[in-house]
């Protein structure tokens, strides 16, 4: 009997093939799968009668059969209804259409967004920067004297020159190491008072792990004017963690060299991940490192040609992408650029 059932099979899939019309096919259908004398109704009907021991194997492969014909025959009729559709210009407009996926921002955009807002409303300006900048303006006029060790720390990338032109060390080409490359750039331009955030992407040649990536997110801010005090700093970081993780968090000011402020400061936040306990986060410490910032160095200000001693400021750069860690409770930093949509479609 199997090889009766493998016979049917073939010439039922055949004759489906061979199907110009519905009309056709009805008379396919009929002849395999009719219930009263269709020739696979007929095979399944008498494996009742066989002995005991081919009934199972027989009744599987019979049914098995039917399906893969019953399958192939609603193909085809599907195929035979859609082409007589589409000649007669007919379109159907009840049939559920499939619907696009539509995306969302990245969560750094959204973080972004935030931050701006919550600078606008302190009567910040936002501006966009160089990612591809100078030596002078990533390092040198913000203080790093020629070749101090401090500049090794950011591990800049250098952009590969042609060794026989001979290019002057602070025109040399680099991705910058941080957003505060636009500082004397807008100084220059603009006289105070100024408050100012410049939201980018940074680049360094850095080991990747949990909390660090060769590309991150920071926003530098600064605001230049006369009288302005650490005390000034203080309060704006405080009202944008506040509005930002929507909740009072526990700051504190470490001192902190950073060669473009004079004092400087390591501003870190209680980890609101592990609620201080001590996570991967914060590398076991409960605190994040989170605002390097200080009072603008008075040799920036003289970069930037300022007159001495009239102005004075302060100036922050903080990782973006570890806000939105924070804020978000994302407990390894390179999620945000690999790319994967089950990370992305969380947010
Ligand atoms: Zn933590």
């Amino acid at each position: 009997m199997p090889e009766q059932i493998e016979k049917i099979r073939q010439q039922a899939l055949s004759d489906i093939g061979r199907c110009r019309s519905e009309k056709e096919l009805e008379n396919v259908r009929h002849k395999y799968l009719g219930r009263q004398d269709g020739q696979l109704t007929a095979i399944l009907r008498q494996v009742s009668r066989l002995p005991e021991d081919q009934r199972q194997a027989t009744g599987s492969l019979a049914n098995r059969t039917r399906a893969e014909v019953e399958q192939a025959w609603q193909k085809k009729k599907a195929g035979i209804v859609n082409a007589g559709a589409t000649q007669a210009g007919y379109f159907d407009i009840t049939v559920p259409g499939t619907k696009p996926a539509t995306g969302h921002l990245h969560p750094l955009t959204r973080i972004r967004l935030e931050v701006q807002e919550i600078f606008k409303s302190m009567g910040f300006m936002v501006q966009e920067g160089n990612e591809l900048t100078d030596l002078y303006y990533n390092f040198l006029s913000l203080n790093f004297p020629e070749n101090h060790p401090a500049m090794d720390s950011y591990d800049t990338f250098f952009i590969k020159e042609d060794p026989k032109q001979k290019i002057e060390l602070e025109k040399r080409q680099v991705m910058r190491a941080h957003t505060s490359n636009m500082q004397v750039r807008i100084m220059e331009k603009n006289k105070p008072p100024l408050k100012v955030i410049v939201p980018g992407r940074c680049f360094r040649n850095e080991a990747t792990d949990a909390s660090h990536d060769h590309t991150f997110h920071q926003i530098e801010g600064f605001v230049v004017d006369e009288n302005i005090s650490i005390a000034n700093l203080v309060y704006t970081q405080k009202v944008l963690l506040s509005k930002i993780f929507g909740q009072e968090v526990k700051v504190r000011l470490r001192p902190g060299y950073f060669p473009f402020v004079e004092p400087g400061f390591e501003l870190d936040c209680s980890c609101i991940i592990c609620g201080g306990q001590g996570c991967s986060v914060c590398k076991r410490t409960g605190w994040v490192e989170l605002i390097p910032c200080g009072m603008i160095h008075p040799k920036v200000l003289e970069s930037a040609g300022y007159p001495q001693g009239k102005y004075t400021g302060f100036a922050f750069g903080m990782g973006w992408s570890r806000l939105a860690m924070m804020k978000y409770e994302i407990d390894d930093i390179r999620l945000f650029m690999g790319g994967d949509l089950r990370f992305l479609q969380q947010f």
